[in-house]
């Protein structure tokens, strides 16, 4: 039972210092350091060689060798600051067609566009993004395209209807007992499939402290709220300050006894996640974090010491995950990643059915399609690396749950069910009754 959350006032202990960075198996294999990349000219001319790194390695050899090429005069310190990496993101297509080469869909997409999500890569992600296969998952995540233009029946700018049961300029009191608490809108990823593709972008970017004063005095008259989500926009992308200075005043609120914080930056910007954050976050228990993650190609060294530091910390992690078509839509590739994020200590925690923003029918899939995927995880591997399937309900009617018929019906008084190899078993239902039939 939770009692009240508390701030943890002792300094806490140092950090341990970490090993220097590994040397790389063969330093033969490093690419030259080229003087210059002419512009307009895609660099890449040949696919990535993956170096050999060995397992405590701190840096993919997908990001070594794209630091080198791309950013040749940039240190690995420099490009460990996430602050650099954040001044680096990649936000033309002038920028995009320099690090992959620009199928002609995409390059369109670029002369077309006149509105919708802005496009933001950190320099970090764009290492894990293939420079020549448009169809790679994460490539797909991340870079414009025209689909995002054809608009499918019951699509919706605010499909979740936040809109509805915002109370106060970025605050959402859909619950009882708990708020989400939009602190900006800024990313420093921009996922093409966001839910708050109507709001996310620099442009509108709204973190000034008037507003979230009146969140604050929200939550502080109303004493049924016991839970403070605080999301976005991502919220690891703001300062060390601002967050303390957030997270104190929440903190403060005597009724408040549970906050989170949902991010992406672990996948995306795992450099933010320094030793001074974790300074901060430490203060303030309990805080939980939920980690946007979307495919296992994501899970590199960068991110598992970004979880580790978070886990260290005794930061209780999970995971939340978009079905999206064509990037993750597959048991082998589902299994994958929780089975990544678990090593990482990352519970997963829910598999979201995508939300129907405008322009989302090439990332949707069917609702068959993520019950075939619980089903072959359920009985098939971890109980905890099985997350729950979740619809988040147009209009507001929050997340629902659904799960395979596990549950056939009563037969003689007994309960009969179906485990995870599709054979038959009954439970004798003290509760039963012969003209009861349950359906789940
Ligand atoms: S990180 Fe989250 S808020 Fe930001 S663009 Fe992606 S889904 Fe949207």
């Amino acid at each position: 039972m939770i009692e009240k959350l508390v701030v943890i006032e002792e300094e806490p202990p140092s950090l341990t210092e970490e090993p220097p960075e590994p040397v790389p198996a063969r330093l033969g294999d490093l690419p030259p350091r080229s003087a210059e990349i002419p512009s307009g000219i895609p660099a890449y001319s040949r696919p990535i060689q993956l170096k050999l790194v060995k397992p405590n390695a701190k840096h993919s050899a997908r990001s070594r060798d794209y630091r080198l090429r791309f950013h040749p005069g940039v240190s690995q310190a420099e490009w460990d600051d996430w602050t650099w990496q954040i001044a680096h993101r990649i936000t033309t297509l002038e920028q995009l067609g320099r690090v992959i080469h620009l199928s002609d869909g995409e390059s369109r997409v670029f002369q077309d566009r006149k509105e919708g999500i802005p496009l933001s890569i950190t320099p970090y992600y764009a290492s894990l993004l293939d420079p020549f296969d448009p169809a790679q998952a994460l490539r797909r995540t991340v870079v414009p395209s025209i689909y995002e233009y054809l608009l499918s029946p019951g699509e919706d700018q605010d499909p979740l209807s936040e809109e509805k049961d915002t109370v106060v300029p970025g605050l959402v009191h859909r619950y009882p007992d708990r708020v989400l608490f939009l602190v900006t809108y800024a990313c420093s990823t921009y996922c093409r499939y966001c839910t708050r593709s109507r709001a996310v972008g620099d442009g509108v970017c709204d973190t000034g402290i008037g507003r979230w004063e009146q969140a604050l005095a929200y939550i502080r008259d109303h004493s049924e709220v016991r839970d403070v989500l605080i999301s976005g926009g991502d919220p690891l992308t703001l300062p060390d300050e601002a967050l303390d200075w957030l997270l104190s005043r929440i903190a403060a609120i005597p009724h408040v006894e549970f906050i989170r914080i949902g991010t992406k930056v672990p996948a995306v910007l795992p450099q933010r996640i320094t030793r001074s954050l974790i300074k901060v976050l430490r203060r303030y228990r309990p805080l939980f974090i939920s980690i946007h993650a979307t495919h296992p190609d994501e899970i590199t060294p960068e991110m598992r010491q970004a979880c580790g530091r978070l886990a260290d910390a005794g930061i209780p992690l999970g995971s939340q995950t978009v079905l999206l078509a064509g990037v993750n839509d597959s048991v082998e590739t589902m299994t994958k990643l929780f089975h990544g994020l678990l090593t990482m200590r990352v519970r997963p925690y829910y598999l979201y059915q995508c939300d129907p923003i405008p322009g989302s029918n090439h990332f949707r899939t069917s609702v068959a399609k993520g019950l075939e995927i619980i089903r072959g995880l359920r009985g098939h591997t971890t109980g905890y690396a099985v997350p729950t399937y979740v619809i988040d309900a147009p209009g507001g009617g929050g997340k629902i749950p659904l799960l395979p018929e596990y549950a056939m019906g009563y037969e003689n008084g007994d309960l009969l069910l179906k485990n995870y190899e599709g054979k038959t078993f009954r439970y004798p239902d003290p509760g039963a009754s012969e003209d009861r039939f349950i359906r789940c």
